[in-house]
Order: structure tokens, then sequence, then C-alpha cells
């Protein structure tokens, strides 16, 4: 039986890249950058005001007070943003400009209006300026020819933004691959049903499709299918024609009616591994088939969010060209002694606590892969490595956060 770091070596090792697609600039929103953005332009482009007020040459309000103002001559003409200059501003003399508008040429600074008065044709300046003061420079927020953004970056909304600015109205990104998703169980219930002896609810399609939103995947959800090969076979075709990956909970023990792993080996999938030196999960079965993946996920709830954590989002990072892989994860304390079954690797529900910028873990509660609610209350998994034993309080651990 493979160990768990084997195992998530061989999914990472079958990982594809899956195709760069250009798409509009608003679809690419939390999708990953398949190029480098490389700006064609200095940004902004030209030297512009970045307040209301005068444009001016500083040696002509040096010294300038509110006691010892200085005079300008105002110019007729002014420069509203989105229009140039046609005139000089010659000795003696300002110009009303607004933010974002170019600055005439002979001059180097601009007045804010809150310093100056307004006297008849002219302004009292009472202040002096640096040179450069409220000018905002050709190609001082990006330069022609930068790498503006890098290839493998996720995309943000001010991403977004500096994308527009640089005038590409598409992007080249790793297309994510589509998710399906099959319960199967003659026992299974849709969650709109009463439960009655021998039932249970569907949830793990519920948790498997929040943990693929969760990362922004976009799922096919086909349902829930009974334990019948037939019947099975045929929403399994249906859903590998549609999908890059496929994920199936239930049926891949040992159960007489467990057929999951039998009918995808007989429709051509190629088998990669069945079971996982591991607790929950152990049966856990990967096949390749053409240019997508399966996951026959073990049925019981925990076991489900388990291995998709542990398998099925770093195979998905991977394939989006995202580097974070895992959940980060933080060396944690054990705040009391867990009994813990050597020869295994075991994931354990916790709690974390940092306490003196130390991480402390405590136990959910119970550990059974049944009990979803323990799962509820953890804010991390600890991983008991395979040849631990009883884990001693203050023993340091690995906690996926
Ligand atoms: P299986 O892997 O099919 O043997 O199922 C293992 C356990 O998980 C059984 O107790 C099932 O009832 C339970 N189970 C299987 N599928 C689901 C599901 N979709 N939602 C909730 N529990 C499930
Ligand atoms: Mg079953």
């Amino acid at each position: 039986m493979l160990s768990v770091k084997e195992a998530q070596n061989k999914v990472l090792e079958c990982s594809i890249r899956i195709k760069a697609v250009k798409v509009p600039l608003l679809d690419s929103l939390d999708l990953i950058l398949a190029e480098d953005v490389i700006s064609k332009d200095d940004i902004p482009v030209y030297n512009n005001s970045a307040m209301d007020g005068y444009a001016v040459r500083t040696e002509e309000i040096k010294g300038a007070n509110r006691s010892y103002p200085v005079r300008l001559i105002l110019l007729a003409e002014d420069i509203p943003a989105g229009k140039v200059p046609t005139v000089k501003v010659n000795p003696g003399y300002c110009m009303p400009i607004m933010t974002g508008a170019p600055i005439p040429e002979n001059c180097n600074a601009v007045v804010m209006k809150e310093d100056t008065e307004k006297d008849g044709e002219s302004i009292l300046v009472f202040k002096e300026c640096a040179e450069g003061e409220n000018i905002r420079y050709r190609g001082e927020d990006i330069k022609k020819g930068d790498k503006v953004l890098r290839k493998g970056k996720k995309i943000f909304p001010a991403d977004i933004g500096v994308i527009a600015s640089l005038g590409e109205s598409e992007v080249l990104v790793y297309h994510p691959p589509v998710v399906g998703i099959i319960s199967t169980g003659d026992e299974l219930l849709e969650i709109d049903k009463e439960l009655e002896i021998g039932k249970v609810r569907d949830s793990n399609s519920y948790s498997l499709s929040a943990q693929l939103k969760e990362i922004g995947i976009k799922y096919i959800r086909y349902g829930i299918v009974k334990d019948e090969k037939k019947i099975l076979e045929e929403k399994i075709r249906e859903a590998l024609s549609e999908c890059d990956i496929l994920l199936i909970s239930g049926g891949v023990s040992v159960g007489d009616y467990d057929f999951v792993k039998e009918i995808l080996i007989g429709i051509g999938a190629e088998l990669i591994f069945w079971r996982v030196n591991q607790k929950p999960g152990k049966p856990l079965v990967f096949l390749k088939y053409k240019d997508g993946f399966i996951f026959g996920l073990p049925g019981n709830p925990v076991s489900v969010m388990v291995c998709f954590e542990m398998y099925v989002r770093p195979l998905i990072k991977k394939i989006i060209g995202d580097d974070n892989l895992f959940r980060p994860s933080v060396r944690a304390r054990a705040y009391h002694d867990f009994k813990n079954k050597r020869g295994r690797t075991n994931f354990v529900r916790v709690m974390l606590e940092k306490k003196d910028n130390e991480y402390f873990f405590k136990s959910t509660g119970m550990q059974g892969s049944g009990i979803l609610t323990s799962m509820a209350k953890a804010d991390g998994i600890a991983v008991f490595p395979e040849d631990a034993g009883d884990i001693k309080k203050d023993s340091e651990i690995e906690v996926f956060a």
C-alpha cells in the first residue's frame, strides 16, 4: 500500500498543465496568468497635474507666504483634464489647471488652489513650491517595457485595473479544469427528503461542491446514482465526456456493492493507485482517463473532505498553475496527549490556538470518519506521521490550517 507521500507524488506527477486560453479581461478574475504582462506604454503617458490649481514656474513664487504673497496674472486659457495647452506660460503668468490635465511646457509645478486667492484677473500665491510639486511624471507608475505582472500570478481586482490601464482587453490564462461530482449509494437521499432507517442524506456532493467553490473551480453535479453497474457506468461515461476531473464518492471499498473501480477499469481508465496507508480515506482510488483524471473517494463524509484536501486540491492547483498546492501549514504543539495507532498516517481534526507566538492544537472530539461535525469544528488537520505512535502533550506536529 502506498504511503501518503507516495500517493501525493503519484497524483502530482500526473498533472497536466491545462491549455492557456485568451479570455475577456473581466473573466480572468481569480484565474492564473499564463503570460507576463508587459507594458507597451509609459503610464502615465504625459506629465500631469495631481491637483486642481495653477501651473507655475517655481522660481517665480520663491518665498511666497501669507504675509508676502506673489501675484501672478491668470491666462485666459485653462486646462481641464483631457485638453492639451495651446499657449506658453510667460514670466509673470500662470495657467488654471485641473487634476489629470497635461502640464504646460515651461511650467514645473502646480500650486494647489487652496494656497491661492483669486484677485480680479490675477491670483495671489501664499506658498512656494518645490520643483515637481503636484506633478505626476510620465512613466512614474509604469515604464514602457516593464514586466508589470508575472506569469503564474493569481489575478486580483487591482490586477484587472492595471491590465485595463495597459489597454489589454483580453488576457492569457490557464483555463481551470471542469470538475464533475457523482455520489454513489443505494442508501442516499436528496437533502430535502425525510430521513428513514437505512437512509442518509447525500452530504458529500455538497461538501465537495463547496470545496471546489472555495478555490474558484467550476463543477457539474451529477446527483445520486444507485449501486447498479449499468446505471453507474452510464452516468460515469456521461460525466467523463463533459469534465476534466471526475470525483466519485462511495463505492471504492471492498463491499459487495463497491463497483466504481471495476467500472472505471472496464471503460479503459488507467489505475494509478488504489488504497493509501492513511486514516481516514484508505480506499482512495486514482485513475487517469484520456486527458483527465478520476478520484474514487471513500464515501465517509470526513474521508471525502480530507482526501479532497490532500489529493484533489493539490492536483487542481497544479493544473491551474497556482504555486500554493496545499493549504498553509504550521508547526504546532499538542495541547494534550493523543492516542494514535502507529503504522499509518492519521489525519486528525484539530482546533488551533496561538499562545506567545506558538501554535497549539487540541482534538475537536470524536474522530470517526462519519463524524462530520468534528470537521466543522476544526480549523486545522494535524498530520500524525506513520511511525509516530501515541502523541505526547507538547509534541510538535505539522498542521494544515
Ligand atoms: P462507501 O464508501 O460507499 O462504502 O460508504 C461509506 C459510508 O459513507 C457509508 O456509511 C455511506 O452511507 C456513507 N456515504 C456514502 N456516500 C455518502 C454521501 N454522498 N453523503 C453522505 N454519506 C455518504
Ligand atoms: Mg456505498
